[in-house]
């Protein structure tokens, strides 16, 4: 009976070491990821940070996934906290993309690789990889739809059309502008877009922080300043948060026949503007995609291989020119949403009422 209860016991204690070895084993295979996000202010970052999680844990990593609500201090210092925790990659979308050299030369001193997630991270050698969507042609698409909107190949206008930019740390934001004015700045040039403010140029127009109440109280101004007796046609915003802002400030002063405004980002309460008709449309792009891009990429460092990038010229981060993915943006308004939003999955039909 002793030598069955010793071999019960022995077996038992190889069971849960070998069950043990394994758990903690894989687990140190697939390794653990630190994710980085600017704020839950757009719902956009939530899915990002959701979908990160998702993939990530599907494939066996565990996860910290942290959101800074705008604030940089707060960004380094969760940063910090993920390299002490011992993290194997850092997955980072930046408040200010000027602001972590040296939280990421912390990173690179405990020898953790660095993705740069949407935004670009400048002013370090640490970065390993970027994936994003294609952020110039993002503005090309605005830029385009309010070209096709108002006509331009065909009226002569003049027709009156505001700009605006987004946050002047974020990288994105100077993409964006430049695609959009890519296409705009020969119909201002030639006269058929007239800008009232005379307010051109990222140095003119940006957002700080993106916020949709600063973009919000600029269009107060602009239309009290220079539309006393003339209507705006046309705003150029360069996301869904400022459009929603901007669509406030007009309805405020009574417009009725808004102006063609874009966005970025296929945020709910812009889809349900887009329906309504107050914003005209919105660039989709699908958080799912590039959480498995990254995904891919983490799996290729840990693996110490070479992950996938098709773009190896376009993000000179000031330091070194950043491999990076680039994802297609989609463009979306009233026509075209029910197919490529609510058939894709990303939000259901009742979500829109
Ligand atoms: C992102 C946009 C977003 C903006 C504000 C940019 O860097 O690419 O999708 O609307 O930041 O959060």
């Amino acid at each position: 009976l002793s030598l069955l209860l010793i071999a019960v016991v022995i077996a038992t204690v190889l069971t849960a070491c070998g069950g043990g070895d394994k758990a903690s084993g894989s687990k140190e295979e697939a390794g653990f990821i630190g994710v980085s996000m600017p704020s839950k202010s757009l719902e956009r970052w939530v899915h990002d940070g959701d979908n990160m999680v998702k993939e990530l844990e599907k494939t066996g990593y565990k996860v910290d996934l942290q959101y800074a609500e705008d604030v940089v201090e707060t960004q380094v210092s969760q940063i910090e906290n993920m390299i002490t925790k011992g993290v194997d990659v850092l997955v980072v979308a930046a408040i200010d993309g000027e602001a972590l050299t040296n939280v990421l030369q912390m990173a690179a001193d405990s020898e953790i690789p660095v993705i740069a997630y949407d935004r670009l991270i400048k002013g370090s050698e640490h970065v390993s990889y970027y994936a994003t969507f294609d952020n110039f042609k993002v503005g090309v698409t605005q830029g385009n739809y309010l070209v096709e909107a108002l006509d331009l190949e065909n009226q002569a206008g003049p027709f009156n059309i505001e700009l605006f930019g987004g946050s002047p740390d974020d990288n994105n934001a100077y993409f964006f502008y430049d695609g959009a004015m890519s296409v705009l700045q020969p119909y201002i040039d030639e006269g058929k877009l007239v800008v009232k403010s005379g307010q051109v140029g990222m140095d003119k127009v940006s957002t700080m922080t993106w916020s949709a109440a600063n973009a919000q109280s600029r269009m107060d101004n602009l239309l009290s300043t220079y539309y006393t007796d003339d209507k705006v046609d046309a705003v150029l915003s360069p996301n869904d948060g400022l459009a929603i802002g901007i669509i406030s400030a007009l309805k405020n002063i009574g417009y009725t026949d808004l102006p063609y405004i874009t966005g970025q980002d296929a945020e709910l309460q812009s889809l349900k503007a887009i329906i309504s008709g107050d914003q005209s449309m919105t660039v989709f792009k699908d958080t799912r995609k590039l959480a498995e891009k990254v995904v891919e990429m983490v799996q290729a460092i840990v693996a110490g291989e070479e992950a996938e990038v098709n773009d190896t010229k376009t993000y000179d981060n000031g330091k070194k020119v950043v491999p990076s993915f680039l994802l297609e943006p989609v463009y979306v308004d009233a026509e075209n949403y029910k197919e490529v939003i609510i058939d894709s999955g990303y939000y259901t039909e009742d979500q829109l009422q």
